[in-house]
């Protein structure tokens, strides 16, 4: 997943970029309106955050070229105006979201995740791997079309693992993730392997064609076999 931070301030821009790519987010940035116009012709980002005042003109006009380009998809317009106008006028032109600065990262990431969750789902509310269906909104798993029975915390770690498929998990995020933001204060992730390998037996059991990997010293990465 590649994430493009338009910000002029170089503090700002640099907690962003941080702690987005603490979720193992690739993250490109542009510090003014000419430098994101050259970004969004030569790249394809799965969400931009983008500032409305830049030097060298205004963030909407960003939107517009994206949209111009045919990519004004998953755009969260980050402001510290936090006028009616630009909030319509930003989501009129196809921005996903708004965050009035200041705000906090956790809420900037739990946006990010929502936006990229939403193109993932592509509109529907189930997520897939292979013969594994989750569906978000009864919290049911099936495999192969037939009940697969989890707990809750098992739940939300098959969606996670979903919603970030192939893609590499950390156990600290994972944690985050699943039992909130507080997890890994203790350092003590234990419990996450426990649960881990309680969900794998019950995938393996179920037939599921998809594989929970460890990543040595790092976390875990769903693929479909
Ligand atoms: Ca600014």
């Amino acid at each position: 997943m590649k994430i493009l931070v338009i910000e002029d301030e170089p503090e700002l821009a640099d907690v962003l970029v941080r702690s987005l790519e603490r979720e193992r987010y690739v993250v490109e940035t542009a510090a003014d309106r000419p430098a994101a116009l050259l970004k969004i012709a030569d790249h394809d980002y799965d969400c931009i955050l983008l500032d409305i005042m830049l030097p060298g003109g205004s963030g909407l006009d960003v939107l517009r070229e994206l949209k111009a380009l045919g990519k004004s998809g998953n755009v969260i317009i980050i402001s510290a105006k936090d006028s009616l106008d630009d909030k319509l006028t930003g989501l009129d032109l196809g921005a996903d979201d708004y965050l009035t600065k200041p705000f906090h990262i956790a809420e900037l990431n739990a946006r990010v995740r929502s936006v990229l969750r939403r193109k993932a789902l592509g509109g529907s509310n189930a997520l897939t791997a292979a013969n594994v269906r989750l569906d978000l909104d009864d919290r049911s798993v099936t495999v192969d079309g037939e009940p697969l029975a989890l707990h809750r915390k098992e739940f939300d770690m098959l969606t996670y693992f979903l919603l970030n498929k192939e893609r590499l998990v950390s156990r600290g995020s994972l944690a985050e993730h699943v039992w909130g933001d507080h997890a890994d204060d203790s350092g003590d992730l234990d419990f996450v392997y426990s649960q881990i390998k309680n969900l794998r037996r019950k995938l393996k059991q179920s037939g599921a064609a998809v594989e929970i990997q460890a990543v040595y010293g790092i976390g875990y990465k769903l693929v479909e076999q």
